[in-house]
């Protein structure tokens, strides 16, 4: 069975076509810098080399058109037509409470999807975006869905309970959920398999640092903590979305600049973070490296405020989970920016993380960066959350 992977994000999509039986990758790409000037598909056919092609994707249906036309292209296509796909396997961010598994995908359910938009709105439009795309072109290829907060059910009530009136939990599930499940949950399995122990004897801490970024506690196998929230805004500084904030900020701005307390919040979501602390400079880590390494001092300052964040996170999850034996770092900047990972390494050297300034130079790779006698292993591995997702779609299909 081929089963066509698709991952929307923010800003990037990533894509793979995934044979069930072998688990080979066909085909994979990834379309880059969405709604950012500079936007690239990159696409490999398996064995192939990479082609990277520089196209304007003001959003996200242009990209899926782009990877439909790819993967069926004459010369680096590797299938001949559309009926060659058996399967999509769609990531979904949000699923409230009412999606604590991954499901097929029918018109009720992409009805209840929706009406969590305002819930991830960077997020779950763009996922509906791909979904909406896939069965224009594919009627009748099944679809399933993966949650990202599927993974942090398992949170308990002190971790998931904000200090409010209980009655809007009760009344309307207002609580913390957790994003980007399938990767905290690949990669902290792969973590025990790697350090060659049973995940029900550790404490790992799993820092998902891409556009978007999130930390989680997972303890014996589970989620015990995380740090995204009702919505993907909470927790970490993100590429463009600010985490963590005094509630109270949202009215006092909204009455400054005469504008909505939900006008606000878009700034929260898409003008805030690295991108808003560089004054606009970029919510891309890599520009904002370049730009440190040349002595811009507001790029340093807001990397310089990011990998604070991050290092706050690992400490108070380590003390949520009363120690820590591995923290892992992943997702686009936590495998691939050595600036950022050695930022970030300052904070925690405390714990016996013992990072090898050489190891941790590796981009893109599955590494051990800390020493033989670290207490902490602290590890690079990239997620595979395409991988993860085309098993869920199997599963059900
Ligand atoms: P994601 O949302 O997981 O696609 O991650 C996007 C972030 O990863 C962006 O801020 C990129 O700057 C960063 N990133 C991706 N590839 C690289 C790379 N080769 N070197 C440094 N940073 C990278």
């Amino acid at each position: 069975m081929n089963v066509l992977v698709i991952n929307c994000g923010s800003s990037s999509l990533k894509y793979q076509l995934i044979n069930s039986e072998s688990e080979e990758v066909l085909a994979k790409g990834l379309c880059e810098r969405i709604g950012i000037e500079g936007s690239a598909i990159t696409h490999q056919p398996a064995g192939g080399a990479k082609v990277k092609t520089e196209v304007d994707m003001p959003n996200h249906t242009v990209a899926v058109q782009l990877v439909i036309d790819k993967l069926t292209d004459a010369e680096v296509g590797v299938i001949k037509s559309l009926n060659e796909i058996d399967a999509v396997g769609h990531r979904i961010v949000h699923g409230g409470e009412k999606f604590a598994t991954s499901v097929v995908l029918n018109d009720e359910v992409l009805k209840t999807i929706e009406e969590c938009n305002d819930l991830a709105p960077l997020h779950n439009p763009a996922n509906l975006i791909g979904i909406n795309s896939c069965k224009e072109i594919m009627p009748g290829v099944p679809m399933v869905g993966v949650f990202d907060t599927a993974f942090h059910q398992t949170m308990p009530k002190k971790a998931y309970l904000y200090g409010l009136p209980l009655s809007y939990y009760e009344k309307y599930k207002v609580r913390r959920y957790g994003f980007h499940g399938t990767s905290h949950d690949f990669v902290s399995k792969r973590a025990a398999q790697i350090l060659g122990k049973d995940i029900k004897d550790l404490k790992i801490i799993v820092c998902h640092l891409g556009n978007g970024a999130s930390v989680s506690a997972v303890k014996n196998g589970e989620s015990v903590d995380t740090s995204m929230g009702l919505t993907p805004l909470e927790g970490l500084i993100m590429g463009t979305r600010s985490g963590d904030l005094d509630p109270a900020i949202i009215t006092f701005l909204a009455g400054k600049e005469g504008i909505s307390a939900e006008k606000v919040i878009n700034i929260c979501n898409k003008k805030s973070g690295v991108l808003g602390l560089s004054d606009g400079l970029s919510s891309d880590f890599r520009d904002l490296a370049e730009a440190a390494a040349e002595g811009n001092e507001t790029a340093k300052d807001a990397l310089d405020a990011y990998a604070y964040r991050v290092g706050k996170y690992i400490g108070a999850y380590a003390a949520a989970m009363n120690g820590v034996d591995a923290i892992v770092f992943t997702a686009g900047a936590g495998e691939n920016n050595a600036e950022v990972r050695a930022l970030i390494g300052q904070y925690i050297g405390f714990l016996g993380t013992n990072i090898d300034a050489e190891k941790n130079k590796l981009r893109g790779e599955e590494v051990i960066l800390s020493d033989a006698d670290a207490k902490v292993a602290t590890m690079v591995i990239p997620t595979n959350e395409e991988l993860a997702i085309a098993r869920e779609t199997v599963r059900l299909v």
